[in-house]
């Protein structure tokens, strides 16, 4: 996959609707606008997020409207939810030869959605959530992206994928082009296999271990938690060197010879089980199900990790170290859909 800077592609002309106004839509649509790009906000009446729009001095109206006349319709709501989005409001009204945009590949890769055959179908994900993609366009900067283009009927599709990269900042960073293919399952096996499932649960059995053992559930938390964000913030900025540099000889070695006993080549074969799991599309089907279900087992493995004693200990604790906020990205009660992207 090639890495391309994008200053070759020209200022993208027509209408863009953007359909959402969470992390993701409220950053894009302030930042192509601010691009000099025209652009109208596409919601639900009376949704959460319709005022907002219009106190950023947008132009807000029912998706159906927003997608009539637009060249470009940029799907940015939660991605459970956009499969009857496109029924209802972008099959029926998207002009042959416009573009349809997503930030995420999982509906067109899994067949959720299936797009018309006269519309271009393209991808622009960056790689941070909406906040970060907002401040660093203001601070004339932006966020490294990965774009795709699955259908091309205008013959036009990659430079118009390009030049929304641009509008949003993503070209002052980084372009790197993927596939939907790839950018779906290496976005969903990042957050199950190492990000959100994986740093959740080596948390837990950390705890459960300490705690089992007699030590207090206080200490523990300190330990296994709390910590966890020095490290997790070296690896962000300068990955394993970085962290290298500033732990200690003894954490080092530790590192080296307990780390592998606990991730080990059995882990490794069952990260390749969960992708195999994300390739087939096991994990789409379920996930697809579940949520046609009223999401019942999510509701439940939820509660329990709502119910776990760190959670206890951890809300003591918290509450005690006035520095810590909530990320302003989002709520802390957030769609079930939150992702990370
Ligand atoms: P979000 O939950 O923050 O916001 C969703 C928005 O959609 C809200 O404005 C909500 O009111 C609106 N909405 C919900 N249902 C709707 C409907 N039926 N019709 C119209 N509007 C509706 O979502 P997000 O996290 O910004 O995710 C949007 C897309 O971006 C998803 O495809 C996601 O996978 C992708 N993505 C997110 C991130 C991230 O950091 N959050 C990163 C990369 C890609
Ligand atoms: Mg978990």
């Amino acid at each position: 996959m090639s890495s391309t800077p994008s200053s070759d592609t020209q200022p993208y002309a027509g209408r863009i609707a953007v359909l959402g106004y969470g992390s993701q839509g409220r950053a894009h649509a302030l930042n192509l606008r601010d691009s000099g790009l025209d652009v109208v906000v596409g919601l639900r009446p009376g949704g959460p997020t319709w005022k907002k729009a219009e106190a950023d001095g947008f132009a807000v109206v029912e998706p159906a409207h927003a997608v009539k006349g637009a060249d470009l319709v940029a799907v940015l709501t939660p991605d459970m939810v956009q499969p009857a989005l496109y029924k209802d409001a972008i099959e029926p009204n998207i002009k042959p030869g416009a573009a349809l945009l997503f930030a995420h590949g999982f509906n067109i890769h899994f067949g959720q959605i299936k797009p018309r055959e006269d519309i271009d179908v393209i991808l622009v994900a960056p790689k941070g959530p909406g906040a970060l993609v907002r401040t660093e366009y203001e601070r004339g900067r932006g966020v490294p992206s990965i774009w795709a283009v699955h259908q091309d009927v205008s013959g036009e599709a990659e430079a118009k994928t390009k030049a929304y990269a641009d509008g949003i900042g993503g070209g002052r960073a980084m372009l790197i082009k993927t596939d939907f293919k790839e950018e779906t399952e290496t976005d969903l096996f990042g957050e199950q296999a190492v990000l959100c499932g994986g740093a959740s649960e080596l948390v837990i059995k950390g705890f459960e271990t300490l705690v089992e053992a007699g030590y207090q559930p206080e200490i523990a938390y300190y330990e296994v938690m709390h910590e966890l964000k020095l490290i997790v913030d070296l690896f962000y900025e300068g990955g394993i060197t970085r962290m290298l540099e500033f732990i200690s000889e003894t954490a080092q070695y530790g590192d080296y010879v307990s780390g592998p006993r606990i991730v080990d080549a059995d882990t490794k074969a069952r990260m390749k089980a969960v992708l195999t799991d994300i390739q087939d599309g096991t994990f789409a089907r379920n996930w697809t199900a579940e949520y046609k279900a009223g999401l019942p087992n999510y509701k439940k493995f939820k509660q329990a990790d709502l119910d776990h004693p760190i959670e206890k200990v951890g809300a003591k604790l918290r509450a005690r170290m006035p520095w810590l906020q909530t990320s302003n990205d989002k709520p802390a009660a957030a769609t079930p859909l939150k992702k990370v992207g």
